[in-house]
């Protein structure tokens, strides 16, 4: 391996300011480590953030915080989180395995980079590593792949788990930097790769994650989150679905959701909500709904499937979500 330097953060203030200066945080390593063992990534400095106060999980009226060190595992066991937010609470448990869980970090999870296996080999081209050195995945093995927010120079999918949950709930997002704090929707977090795979989010130089903030709704509690993958633990979404109603008198007053396993990042679906408003919640509005999740999809050679699968998720992860409601 590559020689770096690591030291602990005195301070947050400390931190941002390496980072803004080419420094790379670390929390619980397990997405960063992991590519700097197969020298993907290089970075010559590392700032352990774990000393910051950046954990911990806080309720403020219907919302809940959440800290960026707070460990996956710990959010998914929380009672406030189970209580307020199943929805993020599902998402985690459905993600990784017990041991990455209590170690990664929710801001870790935000900035984990994509799991499609040229991004790996060093061999090969891979615009989102290397930029302009083409993408082997377009004519390559892509089922894993997305069919939405995919350009010709990346069709890679987003795979967080947590962050699908976190786009449907509307949930925000609290950094501190050089230029001092901000807050914005966990939406705008994520760019589609464009023709500049290689930028993957929206954060300024230096930027910290400090906290996510998941508002409360009427559809909070009646939420669901189905995974579908290839086995049944440790293993990326092929497609998935958060799924949230608010349901009054028998009609849908609101709706909320978002997909996985299908999109360059989380992807909200607002006209599926728009289209569930004001019907009953049964089998014939879902699948109407659903059907319009598949407008603009562009599938690969080997990765049409999802075209089938993902209205079928989001059909059942809204019936799962009818039946808490
Ligand atoms: C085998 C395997 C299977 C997995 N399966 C899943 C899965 O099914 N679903 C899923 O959602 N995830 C999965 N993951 C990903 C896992 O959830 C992430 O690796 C983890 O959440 C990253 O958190 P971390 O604290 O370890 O991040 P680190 O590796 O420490 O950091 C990751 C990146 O985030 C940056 N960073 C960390 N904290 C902050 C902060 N506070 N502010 C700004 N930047 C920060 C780092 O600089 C780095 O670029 C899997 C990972 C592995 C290795
Ligand atoms: S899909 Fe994206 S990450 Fe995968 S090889 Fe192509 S450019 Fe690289």
């Amino acid at each position: 391996m590559f020689p770096f330097t690591l030291e602990k953060a005195g301070s947050a203030e400390a931190a941002i300011a390496a980072a803004a200066t080419g420094a790379r945080y670390i929390a619980g390593g397990t997405t960063l480590i992991d590519l700097m063992r197969e020298e993907v990534e290089r970075p010559e400095r590392l700032i352990d953030i774990n000393g910051l106060p950046l954990g911990g999980i806080r309720v403020e009226g219907d919302d809940l915080l959440i800290g960026a060190l707070a460990r996956m595992a710990d959010v998914a066991a929380d009672n406030n989180v189970q209580r307020l937010q199943p929805l993020i609470a599902e998402s985690l448990i459905e993600g990784a395995s017990p041991q990455l869980r209590n170690m990664a970090s929710m801001g870790g999870n935000m900035l984990q980079r994509v799991r499609c296996p040229y991004f790996r080999m060093l061999d090969v081209g891979c615009n989102k590593r290397t930029p302009g050195s083409g993408c082997a995945a377009i004519e390559g093995i892509n089922a894993g792949h997305a069919i939405l927010g995919t350009s010709d120079y990346c069709v890679a999918t987003h795979p967080s788990d947590v962050a699908v949950a976190l786009v449907a709930l509307d949930a925000t997002m609290r950094v501190h930097g050089p230029q001092g704090e901000r807050s914005f929707p966990v939406e705008d977090l994520f760019r589609i790769p464009g023709d500049t795979p290689h930028l993957e989010h929206t954060l300024l130089p230096g930027e910290l994650i400090v906290e996510l903030r998941v508002p409360g709704g009427p559809y909070a509690r009646n939420a669901r989150y189905l995974k579908v993958r290839d086995r049944a633990s440790y293993e990326f979404a092929l497609v998935s679905a958060a799924a949230a109603l608010a349901i009054e008198n028998g009609v849908i007053r609101e709706a909320r959701l978002a997909v996985g396993g299908v999109g360059t990042r989380p992807w909200r679906l607002r006209a599926c909500e728009a289209a569930l408003a004001g019907k009953k919640p049964d089998r014939q509005a879902f699948e109407e709904a659903a059907e319009l999740a598949t407008e603009g999809v562009r599938p690969l050679h080997h990765n049409a499937f999802k075209v089938v699968l993902l209205p079928r998720t989001i059909v059942r992860a809204l019936e799962l979500a009818g039946e808490v409601a």
